[in-house]
This record gives C-alpha cells, sequence and structure tokens, in this order.
C-alpha cells in the first residue's frame, strides 16, 4: 500500500509539472505564407510548438499564459554569418598576440547572450579558433544563454589567404600553417582539412575564395583557391552532411566557388551579372552582410583603427555591398540574411534589414531571409523559422509591424528559445 501510495504520489507530481505555455498572439507573421495573422493562440510543449489555434484560448489550471496581445509574434531570426568569438575594437589586430583561446571564451559568452536577446536563436558561427565549438556545446547543454549555433570551427584558406592565422606575423611567429589549423594548398590537403574539421566538431565548412578586407594582406578581392580545390572541398564535406560557404569579394574566385558547389556565397562585393546567372544556375545563395560593409568604411576614417594595409580595402569594398545586394535580389538570386556580426558589435544584427529593406527588398522578404530561408540550408525546414506544429519554440515580439516599419526588429521586446523566455 506504501509502495503503491509512493507511485501515486510520483505520477501526480510529474503531470502537474508537465505544463504547457499558452502566448495569446495578437499579429503573427507567418513566414510561410508571407501574410501577419490575426488573434491566435500559440500552445508550447516542452521545447516544442504543439499548437497554433485560432482566438485567444484559455489555459488550464497547470499552464502559464503569456500576453502578446499587443504586439508582432515572429519565430526567431536568423543570422547566418556571424563570428561570435570576438568583436572590432581598436586593439583587434594586438588580441591576436596577447589572447588565448581562454580569453575568447570567456568574451564570446557576453557575445552569445546580446545576440540571443537581440531576437536571433539561431545563427551560423563563419570562423574563428574552434571556440565557437565549445561555445555551441556549452549553449546546447545549457550552462550559458546563446543562439543555437552552427559553426564552421576555423575557415579553410590558401598560404596568405583570407584565413590564413598567420599573416602580417614575422617570420618567426608564421611558421607554415598547414591543413590543421585549415591552410590548404592541394586536394589533398582539402581532404584533410575537412576531416579535421569533423574531427573537431564543425557542422559546416567555410572557405575564404578570395581575399578579405580585414585580413593583413594586400588583396581584397583575388582568387586563392583553384576550382579543383574547391571541389575536393565541397565534395568531401558531402560524406560528412556539411555544406560549404564561401567568403568571396572578388568575381573569379566566386564564380569558382559557385562552379565548385558552395551552398552560399558571402559578402559577394563584386559580383557580375555573369556570376548571379550562374548562381541562379547552380542554386547558390548569397549571404549580403551589408551592415559590415558599412561600418568597415566608417572605421577605415579612424585613425589607427585598422593596420595600414586594410584601410584603403575597406574603403574600396564595404560601401559596394548594399548595391550587388539590391542588383542580385533584382535578378532573382536566392538571399539568406547574414551580417559579419563581430565585424561590428554584436546585438546590432538587425540593422541588415533596413538596409535590405532600402535596397528593394519587401521587408517580408528580408523576414523571410532571416527565418524560411536560413531553415532550408540547415536542413531544418520542418523545425526551424516557422511559429507551427512541431517546429522548435523560438518565438519573438516586436511591438510594431515589422512589414510595415521593418527597423522595429531592431528593438526585440520578446525572446523565447526552445519554450524558454530570456527576455520579456
Ligand atoms: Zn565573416
Amino acid at each position: 500500500m506504501k509502495i503503491l501510495l509512493r507511485a501515486f504520489c510520483l505520477l501526480f507530481t510529474f503531470t502537474a509539472a508537465a505544463q504547457d505555455i499558452y502566448i495569446h498572439s495578437g499579429n503573427l507573421v507567418d513566414t510561410k505564407s508571407g501574410k501577419v495573422l490575426g488573434n491566435k493562440t500559440i500552445i508550447i510543449s516542452g521545447d516544442k510548438i504543439k499548437s497554433v489555434e485560432d482566438g485567444f484560448i484559455q489555459p488550464g489550471a497547470s499552464d502559464s499564459l503569456i500576453d502578446l496581445k499587443d504586439m508582432w509574434v515572429l519565430p526567431g531570426l536568423t543570422d547566418m554569418h556571424v563570428h561570435l568569438e570576438s568583436e572590432t575594437n581598436p586593439s583587434k589586430y594586438l588580441e591576436r598576440f596577447t589572447n588565448n583561446e581562454a580569453d575568447d571564451a570567456f568574451n564570446s559568452v557576453g557575445f552569445a547572450e546580446v545576440t540571443l536577446l537581440a531576437g536571433f536563436t539561431t545563427v551560423r558561427d563563419l570562423g574563428g579558433t574552434g571556440v565557437n565549438i565549445a561555445l555551441r556545446n556549452a549553449i546546447n547543454k545549457g550552462k550559458i544563454n546563446g543562439p543555437r549555433i552552427f559553426t564552421s570551427g576555423k575557415s579553410l584558406a590558401t598560404t596568405g589567404g583570407h584565413a590564413d592565422p598567420s599573416n602580417g606575423m614575422n617570420r618567426l611567429l608564421a611558421g607554415d600553417p598547414g591543413p590543421a589549423q585549415g591552410v590548404v594548398n592541394s586536394e589533398e590537403d582539402a581532404r584533410k582539412a575537412v576531416r579535421q574539421r569533423y574531427k573537431n566538431g564543425a557542422d559546416l565548412i567555410k572557405i575564404t575564395a578570395t581575399g578579405g578586407v580585414l585580413s593583413v594582406a594586400k588583396s581584397s578581392s583575388n582568387p586563392q583557391f583553384t576550382v579543383e580545390e574547391i571541389r575536393a572541398i565541397v565534395d568531401i564535406a558531402k560524406d560528412y552532411d556539411f555544406h560549404v560557404a564561401a567568403h568571396a569579394h572578388g568575381d573569379e574566385g566566386m564564380q569558382r566557388a559557385v562552379k565548385g558547389g558552395v551552398t552560399t556565397i558571402e559578402h559577394g562585393t563584386l559580383m557580375s551579372d555573369a556570376t548571379m546567372d550562374l548562381m541562379k544556375q547552380y542554386g547558390t545563395y548569397l549571404v549580403p552582410t551589408i551592415t559590415a560593409g558599412k561600418e568597415v568604411s566608417e572605421k577605415a576614417e579612424i585613425e589607427n583603427y585598422y593596420p595600414e594595409l586594410v584601410v584603403p580595402k575597406a574603403r574600396d569594398i564595404g560601401p559596394k555591398l548594399q548595391s550587388t545586394f539590391g542588383r542580385a535580389y533584382k535578378k532573382g538570386v536566392k538571399i539568406a540574411f547574414g551580417t559579419d556580426a563581430g565585424v561590428f558589435v554584436h546585438g546590432k544584427n538587425a540593422k541588415e534589414f533596413g538596409y535590405m529593406v532600402e535596397a528593394g527588398m519587401p521587408a517580408m522578404e528580408a523576414i523571410q531571409s532571416a527565418t524560411i530561408e536560413p531553415a532550408k540550408i540547415l536542413k531544418m525546414e520542418n523545425e526551424l523559422g516557422q511559429v507551427a506544429p512541431g517546429f522548435f519554440a523560438d518565438i519573438i515580439a516586436v511591438k510594431e509591424d515589422p512589414t510595415k516599419n521593418v527597423k522595429t526588429l531592431e528593438e526585440v521586446e520578446f525572446v523565447m528559445k526552445e519554450g524558454k523566455v530570456y527576455k520579456n
């Protein structure tokens, strides 16, 4: 009898604890239909959305209610291009010599949290030292607050290329980094580097197909991989179910990346019409990072903020990102939202929406580029990017209609990730 009673008590405790959360949403931005829906009740059970019902349904005695009747409710946003290990500052280049991985790790905790609180419940981290892998794991285990991270670990470059970690160092310090450090110079190196990323725990591969702005090297845009090397990377990446993201400013390197089979082109600055057509043919996405372009142009005018070699590149490339995005959008190239946060301060990711709309993309499409489109790239289209049954309970809310004033997304009032409220 005593045992039976105890079993009953345990059962009772269990059912009482398993409560649902009801959200009364006055305006629900439906990313699938591209419409704003009237009064709805979103019912959340655990980390997933159980159902979305018409009207305002009252919760049961053991459930809780969140009132967002006066707000605009959206699925959590995704930024497909961030660097959570670091953030721009006047000593950034010195930090390469002074910081240990533990310093980057402690810094990244704050950057991850501020990103989540800005409404970005998922991000793709496109390169750091590899601290981003530990950061992802710590967030997944609930040790710290941050967005769901898909990370490339350390990016892949060729010798002297945009992500060669020893660029600009004297010969004693530079050494000769290889595939383990993400530097490849042959198809064989490429295979080893991808397999090393798998071993390290990455979710995808990032390559630097052309020169870049912030590396201590002369060219911002020359091609830096052969098409054969890119193909080798993409082919091996498939064995591990990795997609490949390619940083590219220059047109030739970009074309090689598209032909080599990458999934996304990051920045895309000097993209020709022919490359846009090629991207449409291959189904390649552009991740625009307009915000980073604007920010580096501004910083280039601050004396000694960047090394001497970087300043002319920032002045040249920075201002061109927005107009290229506008052309690519109008031509029908697929777009996935991404900012390059870290190149500017974390948490300001949503500024990108304003720049996208300014360049000619309707606000609803900009929102879709940060919700349903990334979900496709991440092969999570049945779990991320919509407020719908079976999807993760990643939900945000803003005060105004974001399809009319997209800048309202810069001030997110409510953030839920996997059914847990982080900001209200
Ligand atoms: Zn980047």
